[in-house]
C-alpha cells in the first residue's frame, strides 16, 4: 500500500455530523454530475478500478459521499490517485460520467487548497520549465532519438497562460 495523500484515511471510526444538499448540487452541476443520484452502490465501478488497493476510500464509496452532501470528499486520496483511466466510467451500469466528476472534485479541491503538495510544485515546475522533469541525451540517445531539443520558455508559458494553468489559484 502507498502512503495516501488524503487527510480523510479511511471511513472507520469517523463520525459525519453534517449532510450538505448544497455541496450534493454543486456536484451534480460539474461535468458528468447530472446523473449522480443514479448510482446504486453495485461498486462495480471499484471492482475495475486499478489503485482500488492503494487508496483507503474506494470509488463507489466516494458516489456515496457525492450523494449524501459529504464535502469530506475532497479530503479523500482516491481523487488525487485516480489514473484517469476511465474503466470505472465504462463499467458503470447507470452510465455515471465517474471519471468526469473527479476532473470536477479535483478543480474544486484544489480551489479549499487541498491540493497535495506535489502537485502544486510539479504545475509551477511545468510553468517555469516547460517541463516535468529534465530529459538526458543519454536517454534519448538509447531511443534512437536526437538530442534534447531547444524548448521556447516564452512560448511555453503563453500556452500555460491561455490554458489557464496558474488561472484556479487566483479564482479562490
Ligand atoms: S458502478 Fe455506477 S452505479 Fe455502481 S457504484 Fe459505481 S457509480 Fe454507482
Ligand atoms: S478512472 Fe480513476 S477511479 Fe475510475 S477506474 Fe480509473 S483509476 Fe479508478
Amino acid at each position: 500500500m502507498t502512503e495516501a495523500w488524503g487527510t480523510l484515511k479511511s471511513f472507520a471510526g469517523k463520525t459525519f455530523e453534517t449532510l450538505d444538499p448544497e455541496f450534493t448540487e454543486r456536484v451534480s452541476q460539474l461535468i458528468g454530475g447530472q446523473d449522480l443520484t443514479a448510482c446504486f452502490q453495485c461498486a462495480k465501478c471499484s471492482a475495475g478500478c486499478p489503485v482500488s488497493d492503494k487508496v483507503n476510500v474506494q470509488i463507489h464509496e466516494v458516489m456515496r459521499m457525492l450523494v449524501l452532501g459529504l464535502p469530506e470528499v475532497l479530503d479523500t486520496d482516491m481523487i488525487w490517485l485516480c489514473t484517469t483511466c476511465y474503466t470505472c466510467q465504462e463499467r458503470c451500469p447507470q452510465g455515471i460520467d465517474i471519471t468526469d466528476i473527479l476532473f470536477g472534485l479535483k478543480n474544486m479541491a484544489f480551489k479549499r487548497n487541498k491540493t497535495p503538495q506535489g502537485y502544486v510544485s510539479s504545475r509551477q515546475q511545468l510553468y517555469d520549465t516547460g517541463k516535468l522533469y529534465q530529459p538526458t541525451d543519454w536517454e534519448r540517445e538509447d531511443l534512437g532519438l536526437d538530442t534534447v531539443p531547444h524548448l521556447d520558455l516564452d512560448e511555453t508559458k503563453k500556452m500555460f497562460e491561455k490554458t489557464g494553468l496558474l488561472k484556479l489559484e487566483e479564482d479562490d
